[in-house]
């Protein structure tokens, strides 16, 4: 397959000038439009005028110019027809879903992943009549095995959290297409890293609160897909993202414009930071997981479906075995070393560190939690790219000598 370049794409999308020339665009802060002709604004609830061939926006619900401006670019980091930003992570995954399966549907998901959105398919679904099937995300047969009539999607995460397992994404898809059915991919911890759509996935969603943003200060979602099932999320009768209203702000899209742009070079200090933290941890003898290391156990798929230079992520795992150790060590980290902050979250500028089974993934059963594989001790650190990174490595190698080995 031809070789992608997230950044150049994103260079090759039109830049939009702010009023005067600003460098920044303008924000468009206006929830309604006007129009100079009354006709037009029957033409525009029928479609025969839209923001794209004639200028004519309507709501802010429905489409905002500044909005546009970032779905432009994500469209282009991820090399899809279109996309559309949401308010957050949860509502692009759960918009994605309802706009395709009914009551009585069927969903084939990885069982290791966020767990707000297992939540939101063992709870919130499952009482809708929406039912899912777990499976091993490593493992493309069980995949294939869950497939039912009923099934309409299959749902995984590229690189799971909190376990980090790799899905492969080509050979997923294959299954997916075989039986008729949709992939979506949520790529939040890989941006610009891996690109799903590229490797077969239909609609690749991401939680841009992570590292799309990079700052911790704001909530986000994203879709990315075709022209065709982003007008569907958007369409005024029966778009779920439409009639749901999880918009996101015209403010929080222009934070959102002002850091993209330099999402690659984060992406590749996060990873460059990522290997040589988990290559120290290796030698001292830890139990660290992260896809670069050559022992991980999908390294190789990994480094088969990654865009080249930018790395292998920012997210690494250790296993202290007990949740009473993970929460010894993060404390040693944060209030001895000044190594990191106890936060839930990821993709900050500075290092977070949580105890998954105990916090992100603690709407997972124990017998769930056993079953994809997550210690009560996993430690998830999100490597942030401030401070010296010899002098980061020193903090982490006294508190893991000092309390780990
Ligand atoms: N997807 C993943 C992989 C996540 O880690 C999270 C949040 O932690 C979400 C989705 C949900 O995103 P948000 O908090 O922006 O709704």
């Amino acid at each position: 397959m031809k070789k992608f370049d997230p950044e150049q794409a994103l260079s090759e999308v039109k830049r939009e000038f702010g009023e005067h020339g600003g460098v920044a665009p303008s924000i468009s802060r206006a929830s309604t439009f006007t129009v100079m002709d009354a006709g037009t604004m029957p033409d525009i609830f029928e479609g025969l005028r839209t923001p794209k061939q004639d200028g004519c926006y309507l709501y802010s619900r429905h489409f905002n110019p500044t909005v546009n401006i970032l779905d432009r670019y994500l469209a282009a980091i991820d090399d899809t027809e279109a996309a559309l930003s949401t308010a957050s992570g949860m509502s692009a995954i759960s918009c994605s879903i309802l706009q395709i399966c009914r009551v009585g549907d069927h969903i084939v998901a990885s069982n290791t992943i966020y767990g707000g959105t297992h939540a939101l398919f063992n709870e919130l679904f499952r009482e809708m009549g929406i039912h899912t099937t777990f499976v091993d995300p490593a493992d493309n047969r069980a995949f294939e095995a869950a497939i039912t009539p009923k099934t309409k999607i299959i749902f995984t995460e590229t690189v799971s959290n909190p376990t980090l397992k790799v899905a492969d994404i080509p050979g997923i898809s294959k299954i997916a297409h075989k039986h008729n059915l949709k992939l979506i991919v949520d790529n939040t911890f890989t941006p610009m890293i891996i690109s799903p759509a590229r490797l077969g996935a239909d609609i690749v969603v991401y939680s841009m609160t992570k590292f799309i943003n990079g700052a911790s200060d704001l909530l986000a979602g994203a879709v990315c897909a075709s022209k065709e099932f982003i007008n569907e999320l958007m369409d005024l009768h029966t778009g779920r993202v439409m009639l749901l209203g999880p918009t996101i702000d015209p403010r929080v899209a222009f934070d959102l414009i002002q850091r993209i742009p330099h999402l690659g070079i984060r992406m590749r200090e996060h990873s460059r930071r990522g290997i040589a933290v988990s290559e120290k941890l290796q030698d001292l003898g830890v139990s660290v997981s992260y896809p670069g290391l050559k022992e991980h156990a999908q390294h190789k798929l990994f480094t088969s479906m990654m865009n080249e230079a930018y790395g292998y992520g920012g997210i690494i795992t250790i296993d202290c075995k007990t949740k009473e150790k993970a929460h010894t060590v993060m404390s040693e980290l944060q209030n001895a070393e000044h190594f990191g902050l106890m936060a839930v979250s990821l993709g900050y500028f500075d290092t977070l560190m949580s105890c998954s089974s105990s916090s992100t993934s603690s709407e997972i059963s124990d017998r769930d939690q056993a079953e994809m594989g997550l210690s009560h001790g996993l430690l998830r650190i999100s490597i942030g790219i401030t401070g010296a990174l010899e002098f980061r490595i020193e903090q982490i190698e006294r508190a893991v000598k000092k309390l780990l080995i």
